[in-house]
């Protein structure tokens, strides 16, 4: 079928496609990223029965391979969980609409509006961090945890928020990927980001580093990118525990992969805070207190389906 790359079953319930129109009606969810989209559908968010992964191309291209996916299924809601910014709110004329991002073929996107009128189903939207935050959150290395704080350090950098249960929503989005920072001594290099030289995502995302001292997966350990980029990943946690003081921070994203680093931010975060936090002072407070995402890279398509349960209409 077009469109369709080989949709992938994971987990013991392989119930087909082809059956889903006679069981109940399942979950569907969008993880939709710069590189590609996670499709998923499920009977609970932590159930996954088929899942795809699309290449982001243009949207009328990727739109269409993601609808054909789900098209064979009964779904009673969707959700999708998105790069940003996008327009969350509902009075607002470009709700659901792609934002100024610089992936251009997506700006203006109406992504929702799309996805609802070929499909025909309910969709509940937020950004990918946000619903990152809200799965691990649920399932994840956050349970119990409220505020919980969702990091991503990837290509580019996001962060999300969970507050009293639900993701946190202001005027827009949190947008904690371009918090400033001050420079470290001696860091003379231009940042990566078009519009502020010093925030965290010019200097410390995947593509600051690439631009900056080569691609991160060819940086031995004792390469120097690496401890700055301690240093600014502990900075903005700091910032981060000191403005909306959660009971975690999750860090996760394919430049944390480096597992070197998750140690080396601990030690910079509490260098930043340099003792200020009577409750994270030793080591091992640092430890259970900034962590790995529980449910690895896939936490954003599991939040997607978290996003679609909270508007299940099947009850
Ligand atoms: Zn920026």
């Amino acid at each position: 079928m077009a469109g369709m790359e080989n949709p992938r079953r994971v987990g013991e319930d392989s119930r087909a496609a082809t059956d889903a129109n006679h069981a109940m009606a399942l979950l569907g969810g969008i993880e939709a990223g710069g590189t590609k989209f996670v499709c998923a559908v499920g009977d609970r968010p932590h159930t996954i029965q088929a899942s795809i992964s699309i290449a982001t191309t243009t949207p009328t291209e990727t739109l269409q391979r993601v609808i054909a996916f789900f098209q064979p299924y009964a779904l009673c809601s969707l959700g999708l969980a998105t790069f940003g910014p996008i327009d969350l709110d509902r009075a607002s004329p470009t709700y659901g609409r792609i934002l100024s991002t610089p992936k251009l073929a997506w700006q203006g996107c109406p992504i929702v509006d799309i996805l609802q009128t070929a499909l025909g189903v309910t969709i509940a939207v937020d950004t990918d961090v946000n619903a990152a935050a809200l799965a691990e959150f649920t399932y994840g290395a956050g349970q119990g945890c409220d505020p919980l704080v969702y990091l991503t350090v990837g290509t580019g950098i996001g962060g999300g928020a969970i507050i009293h249960g639900r993701p946190l929503r202001g005027r827009m989005h949190p947008e904690m990927g371009h918090m400033l920072l001050a420079r470290a001594p001696g860091d003379t290099r231009p940042g990566g980001c078009p519009f502020h030289q010093d925030c965290l995502e010019g200097l410390a995302s995947g593509q600051a580093i690439r631009l900056r001292f080569g691609a991160p997966e060819t940086l031995p350990s004792a390469h120097q990118a690496w401890d700055l980029e301690a240093s600014y990943l502990g900075q903005a946690l700091a910032t981060v525990a000191t403005i909306v003081s959660p009971q975690r921070l999750i860090i996760g994203g394919g430049v944390m992969h480096q597992r070197h680093l998750l140690p080396r931010t601990r030690q910079a975060c509490a260098q930043a805070l340099h003792g200020y936090l009577p409750w994270l002072n030793t080591p091992s407070d640092f430890e259970t207190y900034i962590v790995a995402p529980g449910l690895g890279d896939r936490a954003g398509v599991t939040g997607a389906l978290c996003l679609a349960e909270s508007i299940r209409a099947d009850g």
